[in-house]
């Protein structure tokens, strides 16, 4: 597929026809395992000397269709899937960092992904170093030479203040540490490996999904990383491994492209975690991504029509939205981000703090209340009596998450309906 356009790639990336049945459709194909064709054959595959198919866990036809196509989409050059998008974080960091390394983080995450590093990955001896992000060169402050990688979203919420992906890949280049950053919430509309990162992640969930049926993850290597070059950096790409009859990922399968961080992921802690995405999960994810460039487009015009409406509204305080920043925000919004700002909108009410979030939930009656973001419907939470209850009120403060605070995921429904729904909210609250 030569095309570089996204409404093109998110239909046919990775897939013409099944060439036993010449079906269209991609099939679901809900199977563990699969039959070599010799005994030979199977050493190879085992040997990686030839790629294919060997047992579900591990690949699986269904699912490498949707990993060419994001791989495609993100213009990586190869994507695993895995069954979250928690596995995916914990995945694309596991892969190049052993207890006793570091790596460092934005402290603009999902809270899951901050858990996930601040507390299990410190478990397991590996230690995240959290900067702020409003700060480029913190990053390069908090890097040692036991320092494995960056990690950052795109749009984080609450604060959606984009991440300077290409400042910080810039640093970390300079310092042969690899960028990977969580594009869960913009897919489409930015796509970092273009502005320097190495790695993009997604929870699938979310906008790719876009139908709230399936819950899954996607690692995608850009092979625009040159790990040979420090090497002493990632003796886990570098160096015989232990696991894999001593395979040196970077030589091992360089006849296949730069694809060393990925077959490794893959053949290593997919097999050996088994955090594998099912076939009929993959199915799912194939069918929301066909509309995904449609949606995208649809989403980033209501946020902005949403934000527009609320910044007017005289019981609303601060709105936010890239399209209501300016200054410093706007300029990195928009020099990684194109065709809209996203979905994702929050806004804290001027006055009645907690009481008033929470009675304003309860009035929406078109909007569902629920934890997730990217759904084609409508959502909003109250980050402070929920998603962020366990949090200290200072945490929650740092977090941008304060009592009057609330987050909407603004659906793909007519805009008419949509604000409808916020008027009357508004109204009774
Ligand atoms: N990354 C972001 C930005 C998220 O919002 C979420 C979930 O809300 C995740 C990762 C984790 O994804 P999943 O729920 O698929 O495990």
């Amino acid at each position: 597929m030569d095309s570089k356009n996204p409404e093109t790639l998110a239909l046919h990336a990775g897939w013409r026809r099944d060439e036993a049945t010449t079906s269209v459709a991609v099939p679901i194909y809900q199977t563990t395992s699969y039959q070599f064709n010799s005994t030979e054959h199977a050493a190879n595959l085992f040997g990686l000397t030839e790629l294919g198919n060997i047992y579900t866990r591990i690949m699986n036809p269904t699912t490498d269709v949707l990993e060419q196509r994001i791989a495609a989409l993100e213009g990586g050059v190869a994507a695993l899937a895995v069954s979250s998008g928690q596995a995916a974080s914990a995945f694309a960091v596991q892969n190049i960092t052993r207890a006793g390394d570091n790596f460092v983080a934005s402290t603009d995450l999902y809270g899951g992904t901050w858990n996930l590093f601040a507390n299990t990955m410190k478990d397991m001896g590996i230690e995240c170093r959290f900067v702020d992000p409003e700060d480029p060169a913190a990053f390069a402050r908090a890097t040692d030479e036991r320092t494995r990688c960056y990690y950052a979203e795109t749009l984080p919420n609450p604060k959606l203040r984009v991440f300077p992906i290409k400042e910080v890949a810039k640093v970390g280049r300079d310092l042969g540490v690899p960028l990977i950053v969580d594009n869960t919430a913009a897919p489409v509309l930015c796509r970092p490996l273009d502005h320097g990162a190495a790695i993009v992640m997604h929870s699938t969930t979310k906008y790719i999904g876009g139908h709230g049926t399936s819950i899954g993850g996607m690692i995608v290597d850009g092979g625009n990383f040159d790990w040979e070059a420090h090497a002493d950096r990632f003796p886990m790409l570098n160096q015989p491994d232990p696991s894999y009859h001593g395979a040196v990922w970077t030589e091992a399968v360089k006849p296949m492209g730069p694809i060393a961080y990925i077959i490794k992921a893959r053949v290593t802690l997919l097999r050996d975690l088994g955090s594998a995405m099912s076939p009929f999960n993959a199915f799912q994810f194939i069918q929301g991504m066909e509309t995904l460039p449609l949606r995208m487009r649809a989403h980033c015009e209501n946020g902005t029509a949403v934000a527009e409406y609320l910044a007017g509204h005289d019981k609303v305080g601060k709105v936010i939205h890239p399209s209501q920043m300016d200054g410093e925000e706007r300029r990195r919004a928009d020099a990684v981000m194109s065709g809209g700002y996203g979905g994702l909108v929050g806004f804290e009410f001027k006055d009645g703090g907690k009481d008033a979030g929470q009675k304003f939930i309860d009035s929406l009656q078109m909007f569902y209340h629920v934890a997730n973001i990217g759904d084609s419907r409508s959502l909003a939470i109250h980050p402070a009596t929920t998603t962020h209850s366990q949090l200290t009120p200072e945490d929650q403060e740092q977090t941008g998450v304060t009592d009057g605070y609330v987050r909407l995921s603004v659906g793909i429904e007519h805009i008419d309906d949509i604000i409808a729904d916020l008027d009357q909210a508004l109204a009774v609250t």
